[in-house]
């Protein structure tokens, strides 16, 4: 039994805040795979709403927020990380509607419930809401309107283009702005909980590591905590714990203070897990999910790929694991085993080098499914159906060569009856190759 809480699939290294990358950052290319697509691409996320300049004096609106975040909506970054009751009425003016609310005064749907324990409850007039973030200072308000805007536009889409969402209907809580009930503090990170079945949402912080804006601004964030509870769903009723992975390798820290690498069987009572990594470069189930939750995002902004432009405050956004870029695009080029060698912490007598964690090798893996989504030979919509059917062969063992056969599998399965009679599993099988993944 593991015996602390492998519960937090997070954003980004649950112990580390976020960093950004150096700009410039050096490729190894090994393999020059295509880039270029030409087959029909899904609509672009800028058609989820209409944007308006007089978008606050619009009734026909439910509510004005921001097209997925600040500084990717404006081109531009701010003067410093973007503070909370900063002027965003030239950007806040994308106006929505509010669908499938149980109640025309509640962000609450069948699948999720939006608050933010750090804020105050939104105040709604005939079913609308105008706020500006100037004025949105200690509510989190527009943080809230934009969680249940796009994970609701996120649920619709997955549905419209593949046939369903795992998670519709689960009556997920998303906490906007949370509170850790254990600190009486933001947390400062964001993340899905399993054990949970919740969003957690925090901030992004400042230069002097204080409170600088909600991470909620940033719909890419949490269509990736989606991500994570789609695959949990999907495995539902399957009694299989994805945490429990034996191709993992578990940094802890011990009751006695001391730091050490485990794995799944050697974790003792009283451990505190501080990071995960692949064992090895055949990837491991924490990898795969990381991975897969990035590509539920890069489904919905696949007109926008940048991660956390925002939070990091960079139009090119930029997260990196050891010396890795968070960036599918970036990727592209390298291979699985130059992530691996890049990313991978290493336990060196006696001392852990933190060189990376697990979303380095869960880059790995969004690298090559969106490599396979836009090579010209793919119809997207047909990869999405393949991606969401395959989160269900998913096991704690896989490894990235049991997550080809499994998508070989089921493009195989489905494509006389879904896609138009195109087998698409021997290019599958050779972009996991080109990627570098062991036959
Ligand atoms: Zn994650």
């Amino acid at each position: 039994m593991l015996t602390f809480s492998l519960l937090l699939a997070c954003f980004t290294n649950c112990s580390k805040s976020f960093k950004a990358i150096p700009a410039g950052t050096q490729s190894l290319s090994s393999q020059i795979l295509d880039s270029s697509s030409t087959s029909a691409p899904q609509i672009s996320s800028k058609t989820a709403g209409v944007t308006d300049a007089n978008c606050q004096n619009n009734n026909s609106f439910d509510a004005c927020i921001v097209w997925k975040n600040p500084v990717a909506s404006a081109g531009r970054v701010f003067p410093q990380i973007l503070q909370r009751s900063t002027d965003l009425s030239a950007i806040q003016t994308f106006g929505v509607a509010l669908k499938n609310r149980t109640s025309p005064d509640k962000l609450i749907s069948s699948t999720i419930t939006v608050s933010a324990s750090a804020g105050t409850t939104p105040v709604f007039q005939n079913g609308q809401l105008r706020t500006t973030y100037q004025s949105d200072s200690e509510k989190s308000w527009l943080a809230q309107l934009m969680a249940y805007f796009w994970i609701s536009y996120q649920e619709s889409e997955m549905t419209r283009r593949t046939g369903g969402f795992y998670p519709t209907g689960k009556a997920i809580p998303v906490d906007a702005f949370a509170t850790d009930p254990t600190k009486g503090s933001v947390v400062g990170n964001a993340y899905y909980s399993s054990t949970l079945n919740k969003v957690v949402l925090g901030y992004a912080v400042d230069e002097n590591q204080g409170i600088a804006h909600e991470m909620a601004l940033s719909a890419e964030v949490y269509l990736h905590e989606m991500g994570h509870a789609d695959l949990e769903w999907a495995l539902d009723g399957s009694g299989i714990d994805i945490y429990r992975d034996p191709n993992a390798s578990y940094v802890v820290q011990a009751s006695d203070g001391t730091n050490h690498l485990r794995s799944l069987n050697d974790i003792q009572t009283g451990d505190v897990l501080l990071s995960t990594f692949c064992k090895t470069v055949d990837g491991c189930m924490w990898a795969i999910n990381e991975g897969q939750a990035d590509f539920h995002y890069l489904m919905i902004f696949h007109d926008s790929t940048p991660l956390a432009e925002t939070i990091v405050n960079k139009v090119a956004g930029g997260l990196e694991t050891g010396t890795v870029p968070r960036d599918v695009n970036q990727l592209k080029t390298w291979s699985t085993q130059d992530i691996f060698t890049k990313s991978a912490s290493k336990y060196n007598s006696g001392s852990i080098v933190i060189n990376g964690e697990i979303h380095g090798m869960g880059s790995a893996y969004a690298s090559i499914l969106w490599t396979i989504y836009t090579h010209p030979q793919m119809n997207r919509t047909h990869f999405e159906k393949i991606f969401m059917e395959q989160l269900k062969m998913l096991t704690p063992n896989s490894r990235f060569q049991d997550a080809r056969e499994s998508l070989v599998g089921v493009a195989e399965a489905m494509a006389d009856s879904n896609l138009n009679g195109i087998h698409y599993g021997p290019l599958i099988r050779s972009i996991f190759t080109a990627k570098g993944v062991a036959p």
